[in-house]
């Protein structure tokens, strides 16, 4: 079974607020950090959310704990989810610390190393097929046995709530943002934060930045309906992948409450990720370097205190390596350089 919602259709800052409540603890309430160098190339307050700290390296630990922490360990056989990088981190973290049980189903082209992060959180993998759709079936198969439950990567509301805490954190930081700059993939993250942040301050402005190569959600958007978009290799491999043709919760809200959708290219990624390295001291991952590589090509423009959404710290030491050397990364069949 999926997750049951409790929701009738619409998410609300209510179950933002008891989110919160129920993810404190496992979640991190993360610091909003500022960039006197952005600051002073955009001509106003740049603040990095720097959801690289929590304990899986990526926000995506809010939407899993608010998620798994519903579900009663006596009735609850096991959680099962399809995902090499961070939901599959962040669901097998919440289920051990519930103390629940996890399976994780991936391809078996999915490299040894992905599988060892994934069994290091306690978390089994079972390999299946040759690609995600066959690991996405084994899934379904799972989770049509009784108490086993399918948590979503972003379109349920207790994930797009989990992720909406952010917007809270950053509001309660900083009442006079103008706007937030979210990396935007399946959704969850930038309609959650949309969600909280416009609840509090309708005036708000929230950006979704996505990559230029198989940004799904914004050609769905501009479509008006979720369409399926070709999956591309990127630097920004976290935002890889459709938003599902049966969306049914993040593609209306981020239709509703995005109020702009930017395109970044992958030299403007790699020159995101760099600037966090080499002037930030921060690490961060081709997907959660899209806010600042929008910022620093100028796609953006704001016009007083923003936030950028880091969402995310997992990247390989070589491409740290390539990019402390400002050497080309291979992506693919492609070399991205600055
Ligand atoms: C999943 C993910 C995103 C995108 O989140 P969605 O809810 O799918 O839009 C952004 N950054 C990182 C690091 C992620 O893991």
């Amino acid at each position: 079974m999926t997750a049951s919602t409790g929701f009738s259709d619409r998410i609300t800052i209510e179950q933002v607020r008891d989110a919160r409540r129920l993810i404190m603890g496992v979640a991190l309430r993360t610091p909003l950090v500022s960039s006197p160098l952005l600051s002073a190339r955009a001509g106003a307050d740049i603040l990095l959310k720097l959801e690289t700290l929590q304990p899986i390296k990526a926000f995506k630990i809010r939407g899993a704990a608010n998620t798994v922490f519903r579900l009663d360990p006596a009735k609850t056989r096991g959680v099962v989810c399809a995902s090499t990088g961070n939901h599959g981190r962040a669901v097998a973290y919440a289920a051990r610390a519930r103390g629940i049980r996890a399976v994780v189903c991936l391809s078996s082209l999915v490299p040894a190393g992905k599988v060892k992060a994934i069994e290091a959180l306690g978390a089994e993998v079972r390999r299946i097929g040759n690609d995600q759709d066959a690991a996405m079936q084994e899934v379904e198969r799972i989770a049509a046995d009784p108490g086993w439950v399918d948590v979503p990567p972003f379109d349920h509301p207790h994930v797009i709530a989990g992720q909406g805490t952010i917007g809270l954190e950053l509001l309660e930081d900083r009442p006079d943002l103008e706007a937030i700059l979210v990396p935007l993939s399946g959704g969850g993250l930038a309609g959650g934060i949309a969600l909280a942040a416009k609840a509090l301050k309708p005036t708000i402005r929230v950006i979704g930045i996505s990559m230029a190569r198989g940004a799904a959600m914004a050609e769905s958007l501009a479509a008006g309906r979720p369409v399926e978009v070709a999956e591309l290799p990127t630097l920004a491999d976290s935002l890889g992948g459709g938003i599902g043709l049966a969306n049914r919760w993040s593609f209306p809200l981020c239709r509703d409450l995005l109020d702009e959708t930017v395109l970044v290219s992958e030299p403007e990624i790699y020159r995101g990720m760099a600037h966090l390295l080499l002037e930030e001291r921060l690490l961060a991952e081709g997907g959660a370097a899209v806010g600042v590589a929008a910022l620093i090509a100028g796609r953006v423009s704001v016009r007083g205190p923003a936030a950028v959404i880091v969402s995310g710290a997992n990247l390989g030491l070589e491409q740290i390596a390539a990019l402390a050397s400002g050497a080309p990364i291979r992506v693919g069949e492609m070399l991205v350089s600055r």
